[in-house]
């Protein structure tokens, strides 16, 4: 079988994933065609993922399938839009159909669960890297930016954070435990937040994804908003197999560990009153909008260096 009937055999199935008619034609012509909607605004981003820098070299390719799509879909949580479709830039070392055939299936799990269909691609040999862009729409206008936080404003983020980050020193682990398989899971199969994102539109004042860590993400959303923020370490979120296998490191890789993709957003008192209790309960609140620049961090109330002791590898 050649490369490209590997591709129409694997990878087309996936153009019926989503459930959506806005694809008009998915892959097999020179373009895919999606209709948008007059009152909706088309969101999309580009991610590239490249074989030793954002995933191990070697790395299972059913996991990169789901994770490939995971991170490139929470970029549209990030921004509250409903998720449409998404297109595949492949380059393959080789047309290997183990490889290929685990990774399709990876990424067709993934595709199912966010409702993202394939509506094209491209397939290149070379070194093994992913392309992927992601199509959403929202309501005219209401996309979550990172630039609109406030002064006053709670700062939340969704899930746990740590987890990923924690998951890089099991990687080679033969039999990994209870407590390690719950990171690692984080990291292979990160769930990208996109039902919290679109519940937040029209709520919070400014999103980002946590995909490089708490401070430098959050870190986006200040510089952009022209604010400061000042969150509690008392107040992060932190899972119980985190905490048994980092003890005190865990918050610091609640802090500054990527690969999380959770969701870190701004929102009015008065705005979050009015979310609903199911919403609420996937979110923590974590600190405040200050005026000023930059991040401060509390323990309990009290004011804590970003450079004491464990921390003095971030830049602010
Ligand atoms: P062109 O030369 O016109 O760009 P290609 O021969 O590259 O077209 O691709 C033919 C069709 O197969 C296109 O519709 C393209 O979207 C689809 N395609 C190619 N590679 C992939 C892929 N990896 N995943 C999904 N669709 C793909
Ligand atoms: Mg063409």
């Amino acid at each position: 079988m050649g490369e490209f009937e590997l591709i129409r055999r694997y990878f087309f199935p996936i153009a019926e994933a989503g459930s959506t008619s806005a694809v008009l034609l998915g892959p097999g012509d020179d373009c895919a065609i999606q209709r948008v909607e007059p009152d909706r605004d088309l969101v999309f981003s580009v991610d590239a993922l490249v074989e030793g820098v954002h995933f191990p070299l070697c790395y299972d390719p059913e996991k990169l399938g789901w994770r490939s799509l995971a991170v490139a879909a929470s970029d549209l949580a990030a921004m509250g839009a409903d998720p449409v479709c998404f297109t595949l830039a492949l380059t393959l070392p080789d047309a290997d159909p183990d490889w290929l055939h685990a990774y399709a299936r990876g990424l067709a799990n993934a595709a199912r669960c966010f409702g993202l269909s394939l509506a094209g691609g491209d397939t290149t040999r070379g070194p093994l890297t992913l392309s992927l862009q992601v199509h959403g729409t929202v309501p005219n206008g209401q996309a979550i930016r990172r630039s609109g936080a406030k002064v006053g404003d709670y700062v939340c983020v969704s899930g746990t954070l740590g987890e990923a980050g924690a998951a890089l020193n099991y990687l080679d682990s033969h039999n990994p435990g209870p407590d390690e398989q719950a990171v690692l899971a984080r990291y292979h199969y990160p769930a990208p937040r996109l039902n919290i994102g679109v519940s937040l539109r029209g709520y919070a004042s400014a999103a980002v994804d946590i995909s490089d860590g708490l401070v430098a993400d959050l870190g986006h959303i200040l510089e952009a908003s022209g604010v400061a923020a000042c969150i509690d370490l008392a107040k992060l979120p932190l899972s119980a197999a985190l905490e048994r296998l980092a003890g005190p490191g865990a918050i610091n890789l609640a802090l500054n560990a990527g690969d999380d993709y959770e969701l870190c957003i701004t929102i009015s008192p008065t705005a979050w009153e009015s979310l609903s209790q199911d919403i609420r309960r996937r979110l923590t609140i974590i600190g405040k909008v200050e005026s000023g620049e930059g991040l401060s961090i509390t323990n309990d109330g009290q004011s804590q260096s970003l450079t004491a002791g464990g921390y003095d590898h971030f830049r602010t």
